[in-house]
């Protein structure tokens, strides 16, 4: 069980907060991954601003003003681009996350204030129409089936991804696919595949009495991937926190929007109505402002609701929360670390592919 510490925006349940790292890779240190990541970073942020402008064009905002904006945010965050380039060694601590922050400071201070409101929105009503039926599918299964199903789920809905620039393209133009997603997971083994020891767990252990989840993207992902396993838990007996980024950061969902999903979701699954109405499911903000997160760095609302609610079971999802931070991070309850992979630096340093997905799942023995 958590234990509260005396600093209030650091997750109760990191097992070593002293030595806590968000972020493995130094990126001073590293000057390949230090090029890689940066490149990433600069290939992605023109399709970035182009959702901005739309954004500012559906706002009935002042067009050329938004255009001047854009340029005025790339300008300044290249530019940024540049010096983390050749000066990394300015930053007492340089890794993916630095680079994050900086990003969405530029674009705050360029009047962006949410760039991919509009695509999320889009994802979000898409999603929801799907859901009912996947629910009746998930309830269709015997438990076993349905124990690995709603593992598949979040890989599937993990892959609606626009921060990462290989589904960004994909997703410019196209409805995404959730049950075509589904069906072209990779065989197991997966690169890191726990599944077994966690359906283990699921077979002979009690129920865990609350789990935290961390969640990521907005549309399938949230809808149909981490709502269900929410769900999923809640019919087993545990009790769930969900927690979203406070602030807008790509296509991630945000606490309030993630409220919004909820209360709709309640509207036609009597098992979520049922929780919330309960104080069984309850969501948080995370304090967080970037795709990737500093379990050091939550904010002090969470930090309270893990401190008194018991969490046994942790769960991160999605490639920045639980590959690029907090892969090597170890926890004091069980803890599951779930993603699909969309970038070549991140899947090289797993030793897969593209497209490869993560199960990780951990207990505080080791
Ligand atoms: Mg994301």
């Amino acid at each position: 069980m958590a234990e509260l510490t005396t600093d209030d925006t650091t997750l109760p349940l990191i097992a070593d907060p002293a030595n806590y790292l968000a972020c493995q890779w130094d990126l001073c240190e590293l000057p390949d991954k230090r090029r890689h990541w940066i490149d990433v970073f600069r290939r992605h942020f023109p399709s970035l601003l182009e959702q901005a402008c739309r954004v500012e064009e559906h706002d009935g905002k002042d067009a050329a003003d938004a255009e001047q904006r854009a340029t005025w945010a790339k300008e300044t965050f290249f530019a940024e681009l540049d010096r983390m380039e050749t000066e990394p060694e300015r930053f007492t601590r340089f890794d993916i996350l630095t680079i994050c922050y900086a990003r969405e400071r530029v674009l705050r201070e360029a009047g962006f204030d949410d760039p991919y409101r509009l695509a999320k929105a889009k994802e979000n009503d898409a999603a929801i129409k799907l859901l009912p039926d996947v629910l009746a599918e998930l309830d269709a299964m015997d438990p076993a089936e349905r124990a690995v199903a709603v593992v598949k789920g979040m890989f599937a809905g993990n892959i609606f991804d626009l921060g990462a620039t290989s589904t960004a393209e994909r997703f410019q133009n196209e409805q995404v696919d959730f049950r075509a997603t589904l069906a072209q997971l990779p065989d197991r083994p997966w690169v890191v595949d726990d599944l077994d020891p966690w359906l283990d767990r699921l077979r002979a252990g009690e129920a865990h009495e609350r789990a935290l989840m961390f969640v990521d993207n907005a549309g399938p992902d949230v809808v149909l991937g981490m709502i269900p396993f929410a769900r999923y838990l809640l019919q087993r007996g545990t009790n769930v926190i969900i927690t979203a980024n406070t602030e807008p950061s790509l296509n991630d969902v945000t606490h309030d929007e993630l409220g919004e999903l909820l209360e709709q979701v309640a509207e036609v699954d009597g098992v979520i109505r049922g929780a919330m109405a309960a104080g069984r499911l309850e969501t948080a903000p995370s304090g967080n402002n970037a795709p990737l997160i500093d379990l050091t760095r939550v904010s002090p609302e969470l930090v309270a609701k893990v401190g008194e609610a018991g969490v046994d079971l942790l769960v991160l999802e999605g490639m920045g929360r639980a590959l690029e931070s907090n892969f090597f991070a170890r926890f004091n309850c069980e803890t599951i670390k779930v993603a699909m992979i969309k970038d070549r630096g991140v899947a090289e340093s797993l030793g897969g592919e593209l497209y490869d997905v993560v199960f990780r799942y951990e207990t505080p023995e080791g």
